[in-house]
């Protein structure tokens, strides 16, 4: 048996354990990052799904990512190439029409004209309502959650500078943010537009990803979460990194091998370890132990703490409140490599269409109606879907595949981790033929272009990429689990429950995305208790 020591410890390489680890290592902090699976990235990554054909494995889009963790981490020198098509969203409807947003807002209002007067009107208010109420949100997200016990000074003047940029929205936008934050985005695009088209592309991003249908209490917050710190406004980012989401993984962590991190795959953390309600290391699944002063949970928090640290450290109470954190996880991954690109119905020839994220989410009450499948234990039929082509934008991806390859990425959403009739091992496929059948019927050809698929259930994604209950988030994103209970009332700051013990995942503030602003907060707080205790 082996023993390490380190200053700290990263448990898990997904993309917020690894921007942790980067800002302690440039710290000056001794970093291990112990990643369970054979690559880093954990939901961040690229694969090869057939000879010469990569395709982002989970995440498609990254242009969540804050850009003071671009620039910190000098991203950039280390690789990250960004592309941002002016398609944000193209979203073809049963009836031969189609959605477009774009990026920007004008050209979006004047091509929704020929649908709405009334719509295209309406736009650019909207847009700019998203834009000012998603920017204090973003202030929020890059600020460590006030403590509630026993407020400090930061506190104070963490509170002092937010109540400035609450004042700054202006009076109009400072009430509207706290009316329509607990409101259901089904009411909050119906105020402000008449078709039922593009109310649902717009508010499909108040539930993706969730367990919540576009009626659900709470939605709005998470639609302006999703634009929070990123140039989302109405149509949401669309944003690619060249050579997939691997590549963010691998930028990240040559930033910080250049501080000196060590990382580590195929070590899967056991066990926590800690003594007299002080963290001192892990012990990894095949008995090699590692000591270290800091211990960050890069992975969600009820897997931290009813997994992995020890129950008589950490109380029976917080133990039962660690294992009802809510993760439901309803999203399928569909991966697709496609001998040619396919001719959407409404799109034609035109792939400049399809090169944003493509939106298969006919109306608010279909919408609905999918929720309502997976609320009662059921995929939806047929299932609603973002889906993006980005080998159309990023040709590296199918450089050495076939002439003519492109491979797309399929989010599928309402098929809930347990299902009412069968197991998702029986059903899997079954679920991948639905999803080609539907996708073909606004595509006609496209099952015939299938060469490989790859289909991913909530139950994979918990299996494989260690999600409890599939969970994309690492926890719902429900008002229950927001700010300062995110995981949990009392420990919203990064430290959890033990001394020297912190959560960088996308299960702290301020939720899952590809932001890297989970990894960020909890290294500042890292570093400035590292820097205390140093005196
Ligand atoms: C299918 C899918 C599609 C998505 N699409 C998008 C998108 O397009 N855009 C977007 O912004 N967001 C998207 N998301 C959400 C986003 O990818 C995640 O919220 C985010 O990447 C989570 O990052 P993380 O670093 O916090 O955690 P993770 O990426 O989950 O990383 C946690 C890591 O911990 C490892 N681990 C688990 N247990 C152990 C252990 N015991 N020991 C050691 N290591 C362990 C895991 O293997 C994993 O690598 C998607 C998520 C999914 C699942």
């Amino acid at each position: 048996m082996t023993t390490n020591t380190y200053d700290a410890i990263v448990i898990g390489g997904g993309h917020n354990g690894l921007v942790t680890a980067a800002y302690l290592g440039r710290a000056g902090l001794r970093t291990v990052v112990l990643e369970r699976r054979e690559t880093l990235g954990g939901a961040t990554a690229t694969s090869e799904l057939s000879p010469g054909a990569r395709v982002p494995t989970l995440a498609h889009t990254v242009g969540r990512l804050r850009p003071s963790v671009v620039r910190d981490l000098d991203l950039k020198r280390h690789g990250l190439v960004l592309i941002g098509p002016d398609v944000r969203v193209f979203a073809p409807g049963p009836d031969g029409d189609a959605i477009v947003l774009r990026a920007d807002p004008g050209t979006t209002a004047a091509g929704l004209r020929a649908r709405s007067a009334h719509d295209a009107d309406a736009y650019l208010s909207f847009d700019r309502l998203v834009r000012s109420l998603a920017g204090f949100l973003g202030e929020l997200a890059a600020r460590t959650p006030p403590d509630i016990e026993s407020p400090g000074l930061g506190d104070a003047i963490n509170g002092l500078q937010l109540g400035r940029t609450f004042r700054g929205l202006g009076r109009k936008d400072a009430r509207a943010i706290t009316r329509v934050l607990p409101m259901a985005v089904a009411d909050f695009v119906a105020e402000s537009f008449e078709t039922d088209a593009l109310q649902a592309a717009i508010a499909w991003r108040g539930v993706h990803y969730t367990a919540m249908g576009p009626w659900s209490a709470g939605t709005t917050a998470v639609l302006l979460a999703d634009s929070a710190g990123n140039d989302g406004g109405a149509a949401g980012q669309t944003v690619f990194a060249r050579g997939g989401p691997g590549a963010l993984t691998s930028a990240l962590e040559a930033a910080g091998r250049a501080w000196g991190v060590d990382y580590r795959t195929g070590a899967e953390v056991a066990a926590i370890t800690s003594r007299d309600g002080c963290a001192t290391g892990v012990a990894l699944a095949g008995g090699e132990e590692i000591t270290a002063r800091v211990v960050v949970a890069g992975v969600d928090p009820k897997r931290a703490l009813t997994r992995l640290a020890d129950p008589v450290a950490i109380g029976p109470s917080l133990l039962w409140r660690a294992g009802n954190i809510r993760t439901p996880g309803t999203v399928t991954k569909v991966n697709l490599v496609l001998s040619g690109t396919p001719r959407f119905r409404v799109a034609g020839d035109d792939a400049s269409l399809i090169r944003g994220r493509i939106l298969v989410v006919p109306g608010i009450d279909p919408l609905e109606r999918a929720h309502d499948a997976a609320k009662y234990g059921r995929w939806s039929e047929p299932p609603v879907m973002e889906a993006t082509i980005p080998s159309l934008v990023d040709p590296s991806l199918v450089e050495d595949a076939p002439a003519g390859t492109q491979v797309m990425s399929v989010i599928a959403q309402s098929t809930p981790y347990a299902l009412r009739d069968g197991t998702w091992d029986e059903r899997r496929e079954a679920f991948g033929d639905l999803v080609v059948s539907t996708l073909d019927t606004y595509a006609p050809g496209l099952a015939a272009m299938v060469t490989a698929r790859q289909v991913l259930t909530p139950v994979d994604l918990e299996r494989e990429y260690g999600l409890s209950g599939g969970h994309p988030m690492h926890g719902e994103h429900g008002l229950d689990q927001w700010f300062l209970w995110r995981p949990l009332l009392g420990h919203a700051r990064y430290r959890l429950a033990l001394d020297g013990l912190y959560l960088a995942g996308a299960g702290a503030h301020p939720g899952g995305g590809v932001s890297g602003q989970n990894g960020q907060n909890a290294a500042r707080e890292i570093v400035a208790d590292w820097k205390k205790r140093r005196g």
